[in-house]
């Protein structure tokens, strides 16, 4: 994709796709959702058919077992499992946007080949390890370390960046430069999904390595191995929502790697990380415009079905009304994020349009998920309602990949204010 699409005028191909996805959603997803949510186990017969249709692969190219797709295709899919399932979309934004999608943007030759098949294929799982319990918005405030012992050479072309600056270039065949050496890393990460399950071989993670020209902390993304001694997954979290979704708190304890695991340029590890999170707006926006648009459809069928004072609720204005506002707002999010994605797949600056996307996006899934459980009554209280699960699980959409407040932030920097 490198022009904007209308909404409901896409080519065959991404059509095709879309149905396919939503069917996998209906009758594969859907039926085994409300379990999952309830007793928070992950859903490994979903992920593995995800897998097999290649979902995970959609957006890379096919010598590194990818679909060939790009990542519009990536956030049609994301929609059409958002409407039904969250977590399922999730673990699958996490997944391809944030586990595989560093090594394919930042990684030399051999790390593309050692990890991208298997996590194309879904075989694997990579994690994304950026928050620390000190460092969220602020994520430059990291303080898990990674020191360089043994190395035959000291390397290290060292530049800062910043969310205000938006400074960042890909680094795809560079790397740490000598070797023989290891990393030692020691501290802690925080809210990381896809981290602890049976099928996660990989989290790479940002650690101070160093301290710039300027006194400023040298960041640099390494990656972990799963099975690495003195690496734990902490048991997972008790979540509000998601619940079918993966997070842990990581321990780093001695982790020793090898120096060759640097994973993009030295001490661009924030700024190339900043990159994969302005891509990954885009995502959650269009998981977001999934989960808006699943609230609509299950109201409209509700008010159409659901009778009181001796007609459907849906005769009601006030009924229809609302229901007609949440059409809109999953409307304006889906033009939102196909705009930020035909920018960014045309190579042209989306910072600003994503954040735009995922702001307005996940306000509208949140939005929409009240609405519904509203026209749904006492039964939207009920956990087993898909719109319940929309309602528990689209807060998180407003804080994770960068909260409401730091899409502003963002806007309004690029507004010049
Ligand atoms: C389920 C889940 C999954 C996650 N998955 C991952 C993952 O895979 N990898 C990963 O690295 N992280 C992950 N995260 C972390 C997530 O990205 C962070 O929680 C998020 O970025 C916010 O950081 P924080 O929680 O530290 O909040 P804080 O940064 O402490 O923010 C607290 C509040 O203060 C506001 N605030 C902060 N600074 C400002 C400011 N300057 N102006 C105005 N308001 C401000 C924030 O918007 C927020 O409302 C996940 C989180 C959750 C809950």
């Amino acid at each position: 994709m490198t022009e904007f699409f209308a909404t409901g005028q896409l080519p065959d191909e991404y059509q095709q796709l879309a149905k396919t996805v939503a069917d996998f959603a209906k009758n594969v997803v859907a039926p085994v959702a409300a379990e999952h949510d309830a007793n928070h186990t992950f859903p490994y017969e979903v992920v593995a058919g995800m897998a097999e249709m290649g979902l995970f692969g959609l957006p890379f190219p096919e010598e590194y077992g990818g679909m060939g797709g790009d990542y519009f295709a990536l956030c049609l899919a994301l929609e059409e499992l958002g409407k039904v399932d969250q977590s399922v979309a999730i673990t699958l934004e996490a997944g391809v946007s944030l586990g595989a999608m560093p090594i394919y943007r930042f990684g030399n030759e051999l790390q593309k080949q050692e990890w991208l098949p298997q996590l194309t294929s879904g075989r694997a799982l990579a994690a994304f390890g950026l928050t620390e319990p000190g460092a969220g918005s602020d994520a430059g405030g990291t303080r898990t370390t990674a020191k360089l012992v043994g190395a035959s050479e000291a390397t290290g072309d060292v530049t800062g960046a910043s969310e205000a600056t938006g400074d960042v270039t890909g680094a795809s065949e560079a790397t740490g430069g000598g070797s023989g050496g290891e990393w030692i890393i020691n501290g802690n990460k925080q809210f990381i999904t896809n981290s602890g399950t049976d099928i996660t071989k990989l989290v790479t993670v940002t650690a101070v390595t160093g301290v710039t020209d300027g006194g400023k902390k040298e960041i640099s993304t390494i990656l972990v191995p799963a099975s690495t001694p003195g690496f734990t997954a902490e048991p997972a979290y008790n979540k509000v929502g998601w619940n079918a979704s993966d997070t842990h708190p990581l321990t780093f304890t001695d982790v020793r790697v090898p120096e060759e695991n640097l994973l993009g340029e030295r001490g661009r590890g924030y700024a190339n990380f900043l990159r994969i999170l302005d891509e990954g707006r885009i995502a959650i926006a269009a998981l977001s415009v999934g989960a808006a648009q699943g609230c609509v459809d299950e109201s409209v069928k509700y008010a159409k079905e659901r009778e009181a004072f001796g007609r459907p609720i849906g005769q009601n204005q006030a009924i229809a009304f609302k229901i007609a506002r949440m059409e809109a707002r999953a409307h304006t999010a889906r033009t939102a994020y196909y705009d930020a994605a035909a920018l960014m797949l045309s190579g042209k600056p989306f910072k600003k349009h994503a954040a735009i996307a995922k702001l307005v996006a996940s306000e509208a899934a949140m939005d929409n998920a009240r609405d519904a459980t509203q026209i749904h009554g006492g039964y939207g209280f009920m956990n087993e309602y898909t719109v319940a699960r929309h309602y528990r699980d689209s807060k998180i959409l407003e804080i994770g990949e960068g909260t409401t407040e730091v899409q502003l932030m963002l806007i309004a920097r690029e507004v010049g204010l």
